[in-house]
């Protein structure tokens, strides 16, 4: 089989690679999914949170532009869906973030993100159940919700091979090398020539980075997610929150469920690094009681009405600096050969920027937008890290 562009990884980063290229006019690019289906890996796990508050100004401004693509994705892929919700987001804080968060809004507030501090008389009128006795000030950010990540990232394939792209599930890249060309990839199901090959392969990349002499620093680490229902009076659509002093969101999903999972840097920081192919993906009795415990001080009604219902994990990507890498890996020997891996946790909501950012380096060899050479691999050798106003994970 033949290529100008394989991708490989079908998760949110892929899917979104492989629409943005066949929309752009890349004639048939290929993607390669070891899974049984699209989203077999991380995004199929993931809380799918679309926000755009983050404090590295890029970042914000990828989150922004995504965020719109959610929100108008049926009219861009008619037919096809994100199943995205908006929701709000509220953002509690204490006197230790507050200075952080104010600054913050100010670079939002240029870039034309609506997320503002709001009084606690207006947090009561956008959800009345949550208790703000331990916050110094809440952030209110409208445009946020979530979205369905293994639809979204069906939908992104499906809209792809209505305009020409071709998807292999069930195969696995095994390794590549260069012809006179482009390269030879070796895979579960035989030889592919491709002329440009992306990477998109998330926590599994290490062995392909290993195999290529690239080092690469991500470490997979777990992160659980504990799922509560809501009683009848915490019933409906409500907004998303993020509990800064204790480190944790609580995103409420569809009608009753409440999903709690952990910002807390140290999680990252001290987690041993996690086998992507063998690790706990259920939770943990002491995980359970100290969300559980979360939970209940966050929502009172919750101590006394609510209920654990079940649990799992999945892993982030994580990068030193918690932002992707966006690079070719050209100063390695391999021209035409990109990632787009170490997403850290919040990838999920950046992959429309991920695809259209990807599908112009790979068709004309650059992106003008902005900046994407900030997320080049080197910046970990040179001390150039992308620099977060939070000591929170994934917030950026
Ligand atoms: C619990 C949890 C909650 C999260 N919450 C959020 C959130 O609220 N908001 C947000 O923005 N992000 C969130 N994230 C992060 C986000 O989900 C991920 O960053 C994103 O989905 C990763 O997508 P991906 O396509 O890069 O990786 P994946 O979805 O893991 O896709 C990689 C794919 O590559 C395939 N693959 C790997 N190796 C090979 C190979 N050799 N050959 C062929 N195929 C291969 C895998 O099978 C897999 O399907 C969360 C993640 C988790 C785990």
């Amino acid at each position: 089989m033949r290529t100008e562009v394989a991708v490989i990884g079908g998760g949110s980063t892929g899917s979104s690679i492989l629409y943005h290229l066949a929309r752009a006019g890349s004639p048939s690019p290929l993607l390669i999914e070891r899974g049984p289906a699209i989203a077999s890996g991380q995004t199929s796990r993931s809380t799918a949170l679309v926000r755009t508050h983050y404090s590295v100004p890029v970042v914000a401004r990828m989150a922004l532009l995504s965020y719109r693509f959610f929100r108008d994705f049926g009219e861009l892929l008619p037919g096809y869906t994100a199943g995205y919700r908006e929701t709000g987001l509220l953002i509690g804080v204490d006197e230790r973030s507050e200075g952080s968060v104010r600054e913050n809004l100010q670079m939002l507030r240029q870039l034309g993100i609506r997320s503002d501090f709001v009084d606690m008389e207006q947090v009561k009128e956008i959800e009345p159940l949550l208790d703000t006795s331990g916050f110094s000030a809440v952030v209110h950010e409208p445009q946020m919700g979530y979205a369905e990540p293994s639809t979204t990232a069906a939908s992104f394939a499906g809209a792809a091979r209505a305009l020409g792209a071709r998807v292999l599930t069930d195969t696995t890249l095994i390794g590549l090398s260069k012809t006179a060309e482009g390269y030879s990839l070796s895979t579960s199901g035989g030889e592919v020539e491709a002329r440009q090959v992306v990477l998109a392969t998330g926590v599994w990349s290490g062995p392909i980075f290993n195999s290529l002499g690239v080092p690469l620093p991500m470490k997979p680490v777990r992160h659980p997610v504990a799922i509560y229902g809501r009683p009848q009076e915490f019933q409906g659509i409500r907004p998303t929150v993020f509990d800064f002093p204790r480190s944790a969101y609580f995103k409420a999903e569809g009608q009753n469920l409440l999903f709690v999972g952990s910002m807390e840097s140290e999680l990252d920081a001290s987690s041993p690094a996690a086998d992507p192919d063998s690790f706990d993906e259920g939770v943990t009795y002491e995980e359970i009681e100290k969300y559980s415990e979360w939970t209940a001080n966050a929502f009172p009604i919750m101590a006394s009405k609510g209920r654990y219902e079940r649990g799992y994990s999945g892993l982030y990507d994580n990068t030193p600096d918690q932002q992707p890498i966006i690079d070719e890996l050209s100063d390695f020997g391999y021209p035409g050969v990109r990632c787009l891996v170490g997403l850290s946790g919040h990838g999920f909501k950046l992959s429309p920027e991920f695809g259209r950012l990807m599908a112009s380096l790979v068709m004309d060899g650059r992106f003008d937008d902005y900046d994407v050479s900030v997320f080049r691999l080197k910046r970990f050798e040179t001390g150039r890290l992308l620099k977060s106003k939070y000591s929170l994970s994934t917030i950026g």
